[in-house]
């Protein structure tokens, strides 16, 4: 591996626990809206129905499918179908979840002690497709602001994971050079897939050991092993 001066990190999956804050959020809406109302859907079926379809929309709006419009208009109302609940979803619902979400503070494991190790060591940045209000929100929430020095979104660079576009538009901002700039991220199409075009190192945060066969410059399962490789 190369002598590395930056270190760009995706956000959401890789540092900050989107699975748990999500479902949290999830949870406490379910409750407060009492939303067995609407059908005969447990918790668990509600969190496993937004996963499924917070996905797709994803996806989607990766792929330049849908905007963010779309994706915030359609996340419940598609949930709704996917649980075959009742007429339609409290129209507040998806502003609840806009508004609480990112204001969750949990970090993956051993997020902090790395992020502690890594920025004595190495200059840091963030490279997301994440929207900048919420994204800010999330950094802020999990008390991590402090270690980045440039937060790239696909708002304010106006392009996506993996166009190389912004990942030329973050060289550009933090000065650093596809020869001493490694990305890390959990998405083998956006983070990766993105990041090897430039000819950047890749390092693939893979906590659930899923088999690929995308060539990476290194694979962890877990972030604390990047105290040991870098
Ligand atoms: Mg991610």
């Amino acid at each position: 591996m190369a002598a590395y001066k930056h270190l760009f990190f995706d956000l959401d999956h890789t540092l900050w626990d989107f699975e748990r804050n999500s479902n949290e959020t999830l949870a406490n809406l379910y409750e407060t809206y009492r939303l067995q109302q609407w059908g005969n859907f447990s918790v668990a079926d509600f969190l496993n129905a937004f996963s499924e379809v917070n996905r797709q929309l994803w996806d989607l709006y990766n792929h330049d499918k849908i905007d963010r419009q779309t994706l915030r208009a359609q996340r419940f109302i598609r949930i709704w179908e996917r649980l075959g609940a009742a007429g339609t979803p409290p129209p507040q619902l998806g502003e609840d979840y806009l508004a609480i979400c990112p204001t969750k503070p949990h970090l993956l494991p051993h997020a902090r002690e790395t992020l502690d190790y890594l920025a004595a060591r190495y200059r840091l940045h963030i490279i997301t497709n994440g929207f900048d209000d919420i994204q800010q929100t999330k950094i802020r929430s999990a008390d991590i602001a402090h270690y980045f020095e440039v937060l790239v979104t696909s708002q304010n660079s106006g392009h996506k994971k993996p166009h190389r576009a912004i990942f030329d538009y973050a060289l550009a901002q933090t000065g650093a050079g596809t020869h001493n700039s490694a990305m890390i991220g959990d998405n083998l199409e956006t983070d990766i897939g993105g990041a090897k075009v430039l000819g950047l190192d890749t390092i693939f945060y893979n906590p659930e050991r899923i088999a690929h066969e995308t060539e990476v410059t290194l694979e962890i399962h877990c972030l604390s092993e990047l105290q040991r490789h870098l």
